[in-house]
């Protein structure tokens, strides 16, 4: 059986000392009341040494938000996946619209992250997603389609064992404006067949596929009640600690 996680992503918010107590009170939160899914933190990468050390790995899963498309080097300002790994994370998201859309983030770019992050032992929260004017001209299927094809369907069947999906309709991201989940479950079967006709059926069986945008605590269960939707990936419901267990919740 695939995996039900629920993944929060901070992006750019929480100071050092503000994700440290943000990860205590989650961690103990859940040590008084275990999860029925898998839990997964992404933090900026200054906080991921200091947050490994506080986080029960056998409760909650700690990832980065990114990793640069070179293995080492001079690249100023630059986080390798091996250096993401070697703070004790396990997870990194790749592909995040907002990467695409304000770091010219390429299918090239993600196909040379993504090689390296599974070359490192990453598990791989991959993010795929139309824009509104592609939703409007119902393009929506094609645009997923191409991204999955564009950066990840060069792996073999074992690497992409190692990818969770994650769809994120832009025009939900941030907005308040969630998908409904029919229009989230119409997706992720799109995209569970997509994977079957590359990887094969098994494959497809297997991944999961998180839905993200707008996802909060009143919302979640009926998201996740529907069969293709195997969890969220949380921006602004994770930057706090009841607000996240809400959705984390939504599986008991
Ligand atoms: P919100 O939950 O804030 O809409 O963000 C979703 C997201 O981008 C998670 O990666």
């Amino acid at each position: 059986m695939r995996k039900k996680i629920v993944a929060g992503n901070w992006k750019m918010n929480k100071n050092l000392q503000e994700g440290v107590a943000l990860a205590k009170e989650l961690n103990e939160k859940l040590t008084a009341d275990a999860p029925k899914c898998d839990v997964v933190i992404c933090t900026p990468f200054i906080h991921l040494a200091s947050v490994a050390n506080i986080l029960n790995p056998e409760l909650i899963g700690l990832g980065a938000e990114d990793c640069a498309n070179k293995e080492k080097g001079a690249y100023t300002g630059e986080v390798s996946a091996e250096m993401v790994k070697s703070t004790g994370a396990q997870y990194v998201i790749l592909g995040h619209s907002e990467r695409r859309a304000y770091y010219g983030e390429t299918p090239e770019i993600l196909r040379e992250k993504v090689n390296l992050a599974l070359a490192n032992g990453l598990e791989v929260i991959f993010c795929i997603g139309e824009v509104l004017e592609e939703r409007e001209a119902n393009r929506q299927n094609e645009v997923v389609k191409a991204q999955l094809e564009d950066s990840l369907f060069d792996l073999t069947a074992e690497q992409f064992s190692h990818i969770i999906l994650a769809y994120e309709p832009v025009w939900a991201i941030g907005t308040g404006k969630t998908a409904t989940s029919d229009q989230a479950e119409e997706m992720h079967a799109f995209i569970r067949q997509t994977i079957a006709d590359k990887f094969g059926a098994e494959a497809a069986e297997n991944v999961s596929i998180l839905y993200g945008g707008s996802c909060k605590s009143s919302n979640a269960k009926e998201l996740f009640s529907k069969p293709d939707v195997d969890g969220g990936l949380i921006g602004g419901a994770a930057l706090q600690a009841d607000d996240f267990k809400g959705i984390i919740d939504a599986w008991k």
